[in-house]
């Protein structure tokens, strides 16, 4: 077999996305790294249930899927696996990392120094504590308390950076020094999930009462799933109300 040519199912949607960066938040980014099956490998593995004949049309797969997802039929969503390169705050990290039927690996700030990369929300994204929900903030903060909180926010990670810098000028050990970095410094993953726990995130992590930085990271890898993966996209749109406005 010459060159880049494979006899594995290739979806034209993934392949465009791989290696292409996309930006979210002020210094974060997601990137599609590898995936493994395409539309028609979900309808494959279910006729294989049935013994039914591969080679339907695109509608036939199309109607197949969707009846799989509404029945929660998803095992067979599960031959699909897509990787994401995703740079992002520890905050969001926090709340990305809960998704335990991911595969991941982090950038270790014990083999490398941590760049200074931190997050400062944008000035329209300054929110203010909501009244009714403990839980979430909603509303912009006033122009003028929103720079003083950005310019604390932006304070504060330049504080701690040169914390950082110090203690490793002092010798101390690059595990111990990281004890001063803040929640809104960037790590890095490497995050591998297959399809039918995507979707379950995308469920969870589109939803309005998500935290809006993460949906800003859901956001982002849907639009490349759903170019991906057409087929798999429509059928969980369907019922996601969310997912339709992607
Ligand atoms: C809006 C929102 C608010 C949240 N607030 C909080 C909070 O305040 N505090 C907090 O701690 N967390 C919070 N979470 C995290 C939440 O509790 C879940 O941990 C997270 O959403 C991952 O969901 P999951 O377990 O379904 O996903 P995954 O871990 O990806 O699991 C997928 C599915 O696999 C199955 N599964 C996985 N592990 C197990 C298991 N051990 N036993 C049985 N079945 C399993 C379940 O069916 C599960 O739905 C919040 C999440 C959201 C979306």
């Amino acid at each position: 077999m010459a060159g880049n040519e494979t006899k594995r199912p290739i979806s034209p949607g993934a392949e465009d996305e791989l290696g292409r960066t996309h930006k979210v938040l002020d210094k974060g980014e997601v990137e599609l790294v590898d995936y493994v099956g395409d539309d028609r490998t979900v309808a494959r593995a279910a006729r294989t249930s049935y013994q039914g004949s591969d080679g339907k049309s695109e509608e036939a797969d199309l109607r197949l899927i969707t009846r799989l997802w509404n029945d929660r039929h998803t095992s067979p969503f599960e031959m699909v696996g897509v990787t994401f390169r995703i740079r992002l705050p520890i905050f969001v990290m926090r709340q990305h990392v809960r998704h335990r039927t991911a595969s991941l690996n982090e950038w270790s700030f014990r083999y490398t120094e941590c760049p200074e990369l931190f997050y400062v929300p944008d000035h329209d994204d300054v929110r203010s504590q909501s009244k009714t929900n403990k839980q979430v903030g909603e509303g912009r903060l006033d122009e003028d308390a929103a720079s003083k909180a950005r310019t604390l926010i932006d304070g504060m990670n330049h504080h701690a950076y040169t914390t950082y810098r110090q203690l490793l000028e002092l010798g101390v050990a690059r595990e111990q020094a990281r004890v001063v970095l803040p929640v809104s410094a960037y790590t890095q993953i490497v995050w591998s999930m297959d399809m039918r726990n995507l979707l379950h995130y995308f469920s969870l992590r589109l939803a309005p009462d998500a935290q809006k930085e993460i949906r800003d990271y859901a956001k982002v890898m849907a639009v490349i799933v759903k170019k991906g993966w057409p087929l798999i996209w429509k059928a969980f749109a369907e019922g996601n109300e969310a997912a339709r406005n992607i």
